[in-house]
């Protein structure tokens, strides 16, 4: 298993309504409700961000393959809307998206880069299944550590950060045994493995005592 994002978007909020702060790879901004469920409207709300993230995706991909053919095609919009529409039991959700290439393209110009709008990766994502896990826990708990030592490196592991993604146990599976007691064997592989597997995982549940 392999995050896409080296760091995960991190969101945190305080008594403020309903206030969030969004902290991804390069800097913050604020996320918020509009007025009329409560918030003060002081950034984009959660479904806002979602369509944002569909139509920028739409557009990165579009102007890559425009560059990439050499095409005259300066400049692209979009516009992205969603529904709920309710079938038997089951809630849909619908986004419309809208394309304008706003200077002049042919039909077969059109036709491909619809095309290509739909493979974008976040359609692709979105078009398909999805999971989503939720992990839970506190600060305190964070600070709970295990120590592994073979005398010249030391492993510690953060059980609560732990995904159990199993990618420690598939890549070194003669250290990182979960059916094993201890499960971290430091003495299975060489100090230069140990170094290498743990700074593979993911989560930093593993990590090099300093
Ligand atoms: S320690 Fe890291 S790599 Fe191993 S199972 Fe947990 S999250 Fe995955």
């Amino acid at each position: 298993m392999e995050y896409i994002l080296d760091h995960p978007v991190a969101v945190s909020i305080g008594t403020e309504k309903y206030k969030c702060t969004v902290e991804w790879r390069n800097g913050k901004f604020i996320a918020d409700e509009p007025e009329f469920t409560g918030g003060k409207d002081l950034g984009p709300d959660p479904y806002t961000l979602l369509l944002s993230s569909l139509g920028s995706c739409t557009l990165a991909t579009l102007r890559m393959y425009i560059d990439r053919k050499g095409w005259d095609i300066p400049q692209i919009a979009v516009a992205v809307n969603m529904f709920f529409k309710q079938e038997n039991e089951k809630r849909i959700t619908v986004i419309d998206r809208d394309l304008n290439f706003i200077s002049a393209v042919t039909d077969e110009q059109r036709e491909r880069l619809t095309q290509i709008a739909r493979v974008c990766p976040v359609s692709k994502i979105l078009e398909g299944e999805i999971e989503v896990r939720t992990f839970a826990y506190a600060s305190e708990d964070i600070e709970k550590t295990h120590r592994y030592t073979n005398g010249d490196v030391t492993v510690e592991w953060r059980p609560e950060l732990c995904k159990h993604a199993a990618r420690c146990a598939t890549q070194l599976p003669q250290v990182f045994n979960p059916g094993a007691k201890p499960w971290i064997n430091t003495d299975g592989a060489t100090s230069k493995e140990i170094i290498e597997q743990v700074g593979r995982c993911p989560t930093g549940a593993l990590r090099m005592a300093k």
